[in-house]
């Protein structure tokens, strides 16, 4: 759940505050007309939790997180749930934790639906709810918790203690795993959890939190923990019918927020999570992987994250900071011309200045590393935060040529075309026109716009879509920056 940059409670109060009056006038005034604008399950909804509970990072070596001993109080295991040898913690009643209810408190926390069939979701009160059909599940987001499995849960329970404590968060998702693997259900996959600050995104997802923290992840993320996480995703990709690749299968930190003047990125599972190793052991549970590798890209598979690295033992015992697998950016073709602007290069799980593992992009040029290091710089367009230093800055990414420094044995150079598949709906696009938007939802509104792009500049799909209640506005998602962002069809043509 962690984002980049920890706000203040008090701070995050103030925004939320302004956001409800905002909204509430806003519903006295004009009322509602779309589904996007609501007083229960904002879009800034889970930004918000997810700022109070990254507020510490506490160090591995000094903390007790461990894992439970014994069902968590409001879980038992009934066997009431979707998925098999789940434990059931399912939030309920609707009254108290339904948005969709009416009479459900205002910082209510998951959306009840009828996924994929449907999405319905509240306007105003007395008003029908505005249904989304069909509701495609297409991502499965991975997070971890900052925290233990205790107060995760007490996080996502909170109205239960007391409905109208106004500090609970408005924050869910549909499965916790805790250290020792075991699984936890909290919200119904048919139902819409708040679990990543992209409300788009959480009508298409389902969400699952880990156990651990970001920053120190090798000391947290382990064996058991990865199995039972892979049995999970292989379960809900045969389910939803979904291929295993980094386009369907996203961290948290790839999510772009909805806007980013509003809403902090989040970084999590952050740097120390083994995407492939993951992604083996989700292969090995039946779910064949969705390997692309188109001419001129460039995908990352670090060797000590690769298949049979792993951590090797149980929880305290799982790996070390060398496990660090983001790769850095430059701004010229050599690793000695200095990196693109970033926000904290001594915070491991800062993402300005770097892309994660197993995403793939298109290169321009590719050069041996001047300076010696061993490198292959490839040069990709990249949607850089170059204000991130500025007191005013315009949060804005612009699309740039920067350099991708991939140490040998590191990446895969795409050098043709695989035979087309079920799953194979990759593909390269490039930019066309005077005024190219980048978006966080495949949405006509001009409110999710993330950053820009130049004419001419050329990104990897990972799969198209229609928008939401429309028969033909398509849409590509596109690796653009260290997020997966939305360009619609009229603004590209084929690479
Ligand atoms: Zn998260």
């Amino acid at each position: 759940m962690r984002l980049r940059k920890p706000i203040s409670r008090l701070s995050m109060r103030i925004v939320l505050s302004v956001f409800l009056l905002f909204v509430v006038a806003l519903a006295l005034t004009i009322g509602y007309t779309t589904s996007q604008t609501r007083a229960h399950a904002a879009s800034s909804t889970s930004n918000n939790q997810a700022a109070n509970q990254a507020s510490s990072t506490p160090d591995a070596s000094t903390d007790s997180l461990q894992a439970a001993s014994s069902l968590p109080a409001g879980c038992t295991n009934d066997g009431k749930v979707d998925y098999p040898g789940a434990i059931d913690c399912v939030i309920t009643p609707p009254t108290t934790y339904d948005c969709n209810n009416d009479q459900s408190p205002g910082n209510c926390n998951y959306t009840s639906s009828d996924r994929p069939t449907s999405c319905s979701v509240w306007v105003a009160p007395n008003q029908p709810l505005a249904v989304t059909k069909p509701c495609k599940l297409n991502q499965i987001v991975i997070h971890d918790t900052e925290g233990s499995l205790a107060s995760t849960l007490s996080a996502f329970m909170c109205l239960g203690a007391n409905p109208n404590n106004s500090s609970c968060q408005q924050v869910s998702a549909h499965y916790v795993i805790d250290l020792d693997g075991k699984v936890y259900q909290v919200v119904r996959d048919q139902d819409i959890s708040y679990h990543d600050g992209n409300f788009w995104s959480n009508m298409h997802s389902i969400g699952i939190e880990h156990v651990g923290y970001d920053a120190t992840g090798y000391q947290w993320y382990n064996s058991a923990q990865y199995l039972s996480s892979a049995r999970l995703v292989a379960y809900l990709l045969k389910k939803y019918h979904l291929p295993l690749d980094r386009s369907h299968i996203l961290a948290h930190s790839t999510v772009a927020a909805s806007t980013l003047s509003t809403s902090p990125n989040h970084v999590d599972p952050g740097p120390y999570w083994l995407w492939d190793y993951y992604f083996h052991l989700i292969s090995q549970q039946g779910a064949p992987l969705n390997s692309v590798a188109l001419p001129h890209t460039i995908t990352l598979h670090p060797r000590n994250n690769q298949a049979l690295h792993g951590p090797k033992g149980p929880y305290g015992q799982v790996g070390t900071s060398a496990d660090y697998n983001f790769f850095k950016l430059y701004t010229g073709p050599s690793t000695a011309s200095g990196l693109i602007p970033a926000q904290d290069t001594s915070d491991p799980t800062d993402v300005s200045y770097n892309v994660e593992p197993g995403i793939s992009y298109h290169y321009v040029n590719k050069v041996q590393d001047p300076a010696g290091t061993g490198d292959t710089m490839y040069q990709i367009w990249y949607g850089e935060e170059d204000q991130v230093h500025n007191d005013t800055p315009s949060y804005l990414a612009a699309a740039k040529l920067v350099w991708l420094a991939v140490p040998p044995g590191d990446g895969v150079d795409g050098t043709q075309r695989p035979e087309p598949d079920i799953f194979h709906t990759a593909s390269l696009v490039k930019m066309k026109g005077e005024n190219i938007q980048i978006y966080s939802r495949p949405t006509t509104d001009s409110r999710y716009v993330i950053g820009g792009s130049t004419d001419g500049a050329t990104f990897f799909s990972g799969y198209t879509l229609i928008e939401d209640d429309t028969s033909s506005n398509l849409w590509y998602e596109i690796n653009y920056n260290h997020r997966q962002a939305w360009v619609p069809a009229s603004e590209v043509v084929g690479a």
